[in-house]
């Protein structure tokens, strides 16, 4: 595997780095493309296979571990395995793309170890656990265990945050947009417009 530039924004859940990821890849100059993940967990709302996941069964997940397929992979929850496919990198640098990850602090870390020069490893650290439970309230995707569950975990990815190569504070939307925009532009050697 060799290629383009590795992005990955990584945060604990409801931090709002999908917002943010989402954000870069409208800026056509950052020339990104996503990496849909493979994961065992059930298919949310509107969620298109091979949009925004590939779903699999756990078993069929499992066999992909077996046969060393993935980049790298997490039990993120509870039997709700994600992972990073290497075709999936494959692909996008195939098409010329830098790739960006929205994937679990553990997840990021690894990818960053595996590629250390390619890779921009940016945490995006929320206002507060108080916040972060307020936003995964409104959001109302997830059941009241679910989100304990998360908040849980979320006080442990928050220790992780100095082993990035760069933490965006998300307590103003624009403000973390702008940032993170600055960031992976220069980190890809974009040119962005005063202003933006
Ligand atoms: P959700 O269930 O809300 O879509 O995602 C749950 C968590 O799994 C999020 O923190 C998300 O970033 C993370 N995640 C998504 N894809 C991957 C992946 O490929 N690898 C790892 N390690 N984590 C992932």
């Amino acid at each position: 595997m060799q290629g383009g530039k590795l992005i990955i924004f990584s945060a604990p859940s409801g931090s709002g780095k999908t917002t943010i990821v989402k954000h870069l890849l409208q800026q056509p100059e950052l020339n990104l493309a996503f990496s849909i993940s493979a994961t065992s967990r059930p298919r949310r709302g509107k969620e298109k296979h091979g949009e925004h996941y590939y779903f699999m069964s756990l078993s069929e997940f499992k066999n992909h571990i077996k046969q060393d397929d993935f980049l790298e992979w997490e039990e993120v929850y509870r039997d709700n395995f994600y992972g990073t496919l290497k075709t999936e990198v494959d692909r996008l640098w195939a098409e010329g793309k830098n790739v960006i990850f929205d994937i679990d602090v553990a997840g990021g870390l690894r990818i960053k170890k595996k590629f250390p020069e390619q890779t921009l490893a940016v945490f995006v650290k929320p206002p507060s656990i108080d916040e972060l439970k307020i936003r995964l309230k409104k959001r109302s995707t997830e059941s009241e265990d679910k989100i304990n569950m998360r908040i849980a975990k979320a006080s442990v990815e928050l220790a992780t945050a100095p082993q990035f190569d760069s933490i965006i504070k998300n307590y103003d939307l624009e403000t973390a947009l702008k940032e993170a925009h600055k960031l992976v532009a220069d980190f890809v050697g974009a040119k962005v417009a005063d202003g933006q």
